[in-house]
């Protein structure tokens, strides 16, 4: 089986250092197993993508040495087999519009991501409710994902997440089933991504089985917090990653991610690269859902 693995930002900003060490441990694990390496734009969320963040991605990831194979795929442009997908869900019966708003499912009980859908619309559309969202059915079973990095990571949907959303009511495709639909479009066969989505996994694993796909592998790195403990994102004030001094920002990386550290002689970024492929070890990755960026980092953040 040849190895696939793929990065999938969302354009929302530039790459920042958390985005870098999800890119390059995916890029250095795909290499590690001579594998490709894919690129998707997730730009399904049109109110959060900010005009010109992916073509900046591309130029820092390409600058960082970090090139993909093959031509980058954009969720923009697949939403027809997201709507394949909704409809063979539907079809089977797996799949129910929803009419609750935002506000109706707030009092829900806490789950691992938001209120537990409490089942409302499950059995049917009130009177006069109008549809908002399509949900999927989960079922009662329990969901073990075994994770190269973070162990086993047992979830239960019915009690942990309820019927999740697949469309969203304002419009866009759900995450959960775009990443599902592409994941086996694009024939991944290895995800390595931050932590921060190791609880949407099993509602991932959920979908294809539905769906009747293949699970890839799942390797989950910490994500890069700052001092309060918050992830740095494209949208706060993470500083985007500067690709005149690539190798800093790549052995600031690779340290974060635990790997040893190229000789000092490894002055361009393919030396650099070459050396960290060679050594990659993904159990030398720590197993913890957050780690605080390296101090430069920090620093330009308030
Ligand atoms: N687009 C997601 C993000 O930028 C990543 C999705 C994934 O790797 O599954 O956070």
């Amino acid at each position: 089986m040849e190895y696939r693995g793929r990065f999938a930002p969302s354009p929302t900003g530039d790459l920042h250092f958390g985005s870098l060490v999800s890119a390059l441990a995916s890029w250095l694990d795909a290499r590690a197993h001579r594998g490709r390496w894919l690129l998707r734009i997730e730009d399904l969320d049109t109110a959060r993508c900010v005009p010109g963040a992916a073509p900046a991605i591309i130029g820092a990831l390409e600058r960082l040495g970090l090139v993909h194979d093959g031509t980058a795929e954009w969720q923009s442009a697949r939403t027809a087999h997201y709507a394949r997908a909704l409809e063979r869900l539907r079809l089977a019966g797996l799949a129910f519009p929803c009419g609750c708003s935002r506000s109706e499912l707030a009092a829900a009980a806490p789950g691992v991501d938001g209120p537990v859908y409490p089942g409302t619309c499950r059995e049917g559309l009130g009177e006069g409710r109008l549809a908002r969202a399509w949900r999927v059915r989960v079922d009662a079973g329990d969901i073990v994902v075994d994770d190269a990095i973070q162990g086993p990571i047992r979830q239960r949907l019915g009690t942990d997440v309820g019927d999740f959303v697949v469309r969203r009511a304002d419009g866009p495709w759900a995450y959960q089933l775009a990443v599902v639909v592409d994941d086996a479009a694009q024939g991944v066969t290895h995800v390595v991504r931050g932590a921060d989505l190791l609880d949407s996994t099993p509602r991932q694993c959920y979908l294809q089985r539905l769906l009747g796909f293949e699970s890839p592998r799942y390797a989950h790195v910490p994500v890069a917090v700052d001092r309060q403990g918050n992830k740095l994102s494209k949208q706060g004030l993470a500083p985007a990653v500067d690709p005149q001094s690539a190798v800093r920002w790549l052995r600031a990386a690779l340290e974060f991610l635990g790997q040893p550290a190229p000789p000092a002689s490894a002055t361009d970024v393919r030396t650099l690269l070459d050396r960290a492929v060679a050594r990659w070890d993904v159990r030398r990755i720590p197993a913890r859902r957050t780690q605080p960026a390296p101090e430069f980092v920090l620093r330009s953040v308030q």
